[in-house]
Parts: structure tokens; C-alpha cells; sequence
């Protein structure tokens, strides 16, 4: 394929379309389809009655109308039909292609689907709406794989629903009286449920549904289409579609909001990608040879700089939102995204509703080769702040380096953490008692803008990352280390956010090939993308097993909740409400205080009980290293058993 344009800005210049009428619209007993195609000589709408195979009922000649949009009406109801377009090119070219702008699709994604969306409402939809978060800081954000939430036998969700949509909001469900599922989220106290992409990816055969097959998803294909292996039916572009409603609408009656990962960095497809076929060498990034730069990791990423590529990300937010409710994005390696594109989503969000969630990775996948300081990298946060970014400063300095798999961090003993974990409990927003301590990792706009986490999808979870770094200290302790990590990530300042089983000692054991043999640092899996469910899937017996663990991280969140003075807003509320305490090298202290109520932190990494000083007053321990109030006053000096978070609250002044 050739490519036609020698500079863009004059190609948008020339050719960019700003209506909202892409794709398929329905008018009463018309059927308007219009795709921006600038670049071919002539383009055709195909209709078929199913989403694969030899079906095709109508070829209808397209005519271009302006800026590049091709243009046809049918005048009979096409509902429930399949489509793509056949785009013709100089030298007798031509590509079949799928609508970017197609809402639904058939199995595989391979043909577009004019789905009557209104009409696939479940009953109740009108009164399902977004949760209400007045600030980014009163969201604790959970990570959660659709597969991993319910494929695992013990999920006690029925087996036809498993690893399903419809199995992520099956209510009751248990394991030996321990609540799995949905019924989990809202029992651990969870504000919002981040689905890794469930945006219609690639690699999993559709058709295959059910042979054990697994990815993460970010293999992305079709941008405003759901996956369908996670439906009952994929062959149905219907079904898909009310599944999903479904499942937003009854996290939102659990009082949960729906964060989408959204993938629009690169393409799974390059040349054969349908932003390709359809524009050639337009969606992604083309160095001065004319190839494809990879700063995704992926082997292409896409140009969010071009006015019609900026266009559609914000079109199919806009869709999400608007069509399924949704409360949030993350965005995958958002630092491939031009800051002046993200800011423009932040606006267009705003108009709809200002408390939707954005947040995302302030890196890339490799070099890419726009202006580092035109992307949304973490070092430019100020240029976009009121967009989350990955605190990967607080991961690091509790558990140890991501990349070292045998560094240890603050909770597995090394005291050079501690002036990086003070950054992080002041969100690393400017705060200007700490001056001098780490000022390098004073990045955050607003307390806001910091999403703390010790763990996620990539790389190992926490568990594992300790019981390879701490191989040699008991497995009470490493429980100790792992409730202090905790402590950190929820009663820090900024949005905590944690994956799904975390809060039960989560662990990945790695699934060796024929050819692999197991050491011991490789036996957890840290990279588990395409890894069988063995690794991946929750087994909800460890819950059981570890409820202790589970009981803590649900105290945490509950006394997170509990008061505005974790969830501060500004860095002038830091100033005035947040004080470290000097405590050597020790003990980390710090005092949250308010004219109402006065709390003192101690964390406290040691393997021995250590004594802090608590302000004046009459004081109760708020919460204990097992995550319970103790109810007996104290004062003066306290001690805070090893390896555990203390939490003393002022009873009287
Ligand atoms: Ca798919």
C-alpha cells in the first residue's frame, strides 16, 4: 500500500471531518451509513444476514460527499444485519473493511452489526446510573479481569456463566459460605471496578468459546464493540451488547462504578488493522523512512495527534459513556497519547458529566518518535493535571523495584525507602514540610492525580514479588509485610487502586511448556498476558484461607471512607492537615489533624515492636495490626507491634 500523504497537517487541513453522523444511522425507515475515506477511489456498502460465512444479500454503491466521507441510504429496516465496506484503491486495490465507527459486531469482529441498542436495555437501564465521586480521592479503584473474576470452580457462580459477563454480576454466590464474586466487591467496600479490555480484542477464537483460551485483551481490534468470548453467544452481536448493560447496571445498584481499559495506543493488526485499510498510513505514527514506529512495544502505535484519530477516541469515549454508563478510563500507556488530545477529552467528558474517572500510564512501550514533551508522559504531569497517572514511585518504594525481582522495598526492610514513602503519603503533590526529602518525586498536580498501587496486572503481585525478594523470612511475617503494604496504598493520600484477589494473598503460579524447567524465582508468574487460567483465575478458596488478610484490607478501605482527612483534595489541605512526626529512622509517623478529629499513623517496617509518641490527648487505637479497634483509652507513648501499620485515633484533646 502506498502512502498518499506527505503532510499531515495539510491532509487534515484538507480532508477532516467534523460531524457526528459517522458510522450507522437509524432514522425511522432510513438507514444513513457514512465512512471517512478520503484517500479511495470508490467505496461500497456490503450487507449480510451473519457476522461469518457466505451470507451476503446486497452490494450498494457509495458516493463521496464531502471531506472525504463516503455516503449511502438504505430506505428498509436493517436491523439485526451485518456489514463491512469495500474500499477501492488506485491499481485495483481494495480492502473489506469493518466500520471503525461500528457499535456492534458478529463473532470475531469481522463484520460490523447495526444493533437497535435502545432496544437492548435491560429492564431497570433508565433507572441505572453513574456513582456519584466528588473527587478522584474518594475512589478506591479495583482491577479485575472479566475470565479471572468467576472461571475458577470455586467462584460458585454457575458453570454456564463462568469466566462471562453474566457471571461477573451473578448475585449470592459462594464458596463454603465465603462471598465470591459481585458479592465480594461490595462486601470488601470497593468504589469502582476497573475491567481490563472488554473491548473487542483479537486473539481469543470466538468461535472457539469455551476451549480454555486466554488473553488480557489488549490486543485491540474493534474499538466501540464489546469482546464476544465474553458472552453466552458470540455469534449474536445482540447478546454481547445486553450482557454487558447488564452487568454495568447491577454494579451501579451495588454502588460500583465501571472503569474501562481502553487501548487506544496501538493497533493488534498493523497493515491489516481496520484504521489501515480504511486510511492508509493516517491512524499511526510513520517515521522519515515511511515505517511504522513502535513506541507501543506492540509494532505500531497510533498518531492521537491527527485531528481524525484524536476525533475518534474521543467519539468512542463519548459512546462508552453515553451508551453504557460508564464511570471511568484508564488509559493503556497513555504516554504514547499527546497531552493536547487528553486535555481535550478531559473538556468533552467534563460536559457530560465531570466526575468520570481518567487515569493512566505515564510511559510507553518503547521510543516513540513524537515530541517527548507533547505526550502524556508522567514527567509532564502538570501540563495535564487533572489526569491520573500510575504512581509507580509508591509501588516501587513499598515492595522493592518491579524490575528487580529480588530489591525489597519499605514493608520487606530497606530503610532507603522511607523518604520515597513519605512522598507517596502526600500523593508526591507539592507539600511543603518535606522539602528537601525526595523532591524529585514531587510530581502530582493535586493529590488527585496519584493513583497509588503496590500491584496490578503486569508483573508479579505482591505476594509472590515477597516470597521471592523475602525468600528467607517466615510466611507470617510476609503476611505482616503484605497488610503493611496495604496500609500504605489505602490510608496514603491520593486514589488507591488494587487488583483483584490482592486482598487475599493473590498469587500467579507460573505454567511451565515442555521446554521450561522451574527455578526458584521463576515459578510466579510476572507477565501472564496469554498465560492458561491455572495462572490467572481467582481460586476464591484462598480467600477462605486467607480471610484474615481480606478482613484487614476491608477495615482499611472502611477507615479510608470513614474521614475526609484521607482523602484531602488540594496540597493547601496537606499543609495544614498532614504533619510527619520525628521518629528516627525507624518508624514512619504522621499526624492527620482537622478541627473535629485527630488521627496518628505509624508504620512501622521493623521485625520488632517500636514506641511512638502520640500527640496530646486521650487516644484509642483505631485500628490494630489485625485491622480492629481496640477500645481502651491511651496516651504518652504507645507501642506498634512489628512489621504493622498502627492507627490511633483522639478520643478528648
Ligand atoms: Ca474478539
Amino acid at each position: 500500500m502506498k502512502n498518499y500523504i506527505s503532510d499531515y497537517e495539510k491532509f487534515d487541513k484538507e480532508n477532516a471531518y467534523y460531524g457526528n453522523d459517522l458510522g450507522v444511522t437509524v432514522d425511522g425507515e432510513i438507514t444513513r451509513f457514512k465512512v471517512w475515506a478520503p484517500l479511495c477511489t470508490a467505496a461500497y456498502l456490503n450487507l449480510y444476514t451473519g457476522g461469518d460465512g457466505d451470507n451476503r444479500v446486497e452490494t450498494v454503491c457509495m458516493r463521496k460527499i464531502e471531506s472525504g466521507v463516503w455516503y449511502v441510504e438504505l430506505f428498509h429496516d436493517v436491523y439485526g444485519m451485518y456489514y463491512t465496506y469495500t474500499l477501492e484503491y488506485e491499481y485495483n486495490e481494495t480492502h473489506e473493511v469493518v466500520d471503525l465507527y461500528a457499535k456492534a459486531c458478529g463473532v470475531n469482529g469481522n463484520r460490523g452489526y447495526i444493533a437497535n441498542l435502545a432496544a437492548l436495555n435491560p429492564e431497570g437501564w433508565e433507572d441505572s446510573a453513574r456513582v456519584v465521586c466528588k473527587s478522584p480521592v474518594d475512589a478506591i479503584i479495583y482491577e479485575c479481569h472479566v475470565r479471572d473474576f468467576s472461571i475458577s470452580g470455586t467462584s460458585g457462580v454457575h458453570w454456564s456463566k463462568m469466566g462471562r459477563f453474566e457471571g461477573f454480576v451473578e448475585p449470592n454466590s459462594r464458596y463454603e459460605g465465603v462471598a465470591t464474586g459481585i458479592d465480594h466487591l461490595k462486601e470488601l467496600g470497593i468504589t469502582h471496578v476497573q475491567l481490563m479490555p472488554v473491548a473487542d480484542y483479537a486473539t481469543v477464537d470466538e468461535k472457539k468459546n469455551g476451549s480454555g483460551q486466554y488473553n488480557w485483551g489488549y490486543d485491540p481490534k474493534n474499538y466501540m464493540c464489546l469482546e464476544g468470548s465474553y458472552s453466552s453467544n458470540p455469534e449474536d452481536g445482540d447478546v454481547r451488547i445486553r450482557e454487558f448493560k447488564t452487568l454495568v447496571m447491577e454494579l451501579h445498584k451495588a454502588g460500583i462504578g465501571v472503569i474501562l481499559d481502553v487501548v487506544f495506543n496501538h493497533t493488534y493488526y498493523t497493515t491489516e488493522s481496520n484504521f489501515h485499510m480504511t486510511v492508509p498510513y493516517y491512524y499511526h505514527r510513520i517515521d522519515e523512512h515511511g515505517m511504522f514506529t513502535n513506541g507501543s512495544g506492540c509494532g505500531n502505535e497510533t498518531a492521537s495527534e491527527h485531528l481524525m484519530m484524536r476525533k475518534y477516541m474521543i467519539d468512542a469515549l463519548k459512546f462508552w459513556v453515553t451508551e453504557y454508563k460508564i464511570d471511568g478510563f484508564r488509559f493503556d500507556l497513555m504516554g504514547l497519547h499527546d497531552i493536547e488530545t487528553m486535555n481535550i477529552i478531559r473538556d468533552e467528558l467534563d460536559k457530560i458529566d465531570p466526575s468520570i474517572l481518567m487515569y493512566g500510564e505515564g510511559w510507553t512501550g518503547g521510543e516513540s518518535p513524537y515530541p517527548t514533551d507533547k505526550l502524556s508522559f508522567k514527567w509532564n504531569s502538570y501540563s495535564f493535571g487533572r489526569i491520573g497517572l500510575f504512581n509507580d514511585n509508591i509501588r516501587d518504594a513499598i515492595k522493592g523495584s518491579t524490575f528487580n525481582l529480588h530489591d525489597t522495598g519499605f514493608v520487606s526492610g530497606n530503610r532507603h525507602a522511607n523518604s520515597a514513602i513519605k512522598r507517596g503519603i502526600t500523593a508526591n503533590a507539592r507539600y511543603k514540610s518535606l522539602q528537601g526529602t525526595a523532591d524529585d518525586l514531587c510530581w502530582a498536580f493535586t493529590p488527585a492525580q496519584a493513583i497509588n498501587y503496590c500491584e496490578a496486572h503486569d508483573n508479579h503481585t505482591l505476594w509472590d514479588k515477597l516470597s521471592i525478594s523475602v525468600s528467607d523470612r517466615s510466611e507470617e511475617d510476609r503476611r505482616r509485610m503484605d497488610k503493611l503494604a496495604a496500609a500504605i496504598v489505602i490510608l496514603s493520600q491520593g486514589v488507591p487502586f488494587i487488583q483483584l484477589g490482592q486482598d487475599f494473598l493473590r498469587t500467579k503460579p507460573k505454567v511451565f511448556k515442555a521446554h521450561e524447567t522451574a527455578n526458584e524465582t521463576n515459578i510466579y508468574d510476572g507477565n501472564s498476558w496469554n498465560a492458561p487460567d491455572e495462572t490467572n483465575m481467582i481460586r476464591w478458596d484462598e480467600k477462605k484461607k486467607n480471610l484474615d488478610v481480606f478482613s484487614y484490607y476491608k477495615a482499611l478501605i472502611a477507615l479510608r471512607k470513614s474521614s475526609p482527612l484521607f482523602r484531602m483534595r488540594t496540597s493547601e489541605e496537606l499543609d495544614e492537615h498532614l504533619f510527619f512526626h520525628d521518629n528516627g529512622d525507624d518508624v514512619i509517623t504522621y499526624e492527620l489533624y482537622s478541627k473535629d478529629e485527630c488521627y496518628l499513623i505509624a508504620l512501622n517496617p521493623q521485625n520488632e515492636k517500636k514506641t511512638v509518641n502520640l500527640p496530646n490527648g486521650v487516644f484509642y487505637c483505631r485500628l490494630n495490626d489485625e485491622g480492629k479497634p481496640v477500645y481502651k483509652n491511651v496516651y504518652g507513648n504507645v507501642t506498634v507491634p512489628r512489621i504493622s501499620c498502627a492507627v490511633f485515633k483522639r478520643i478528648k484533646e
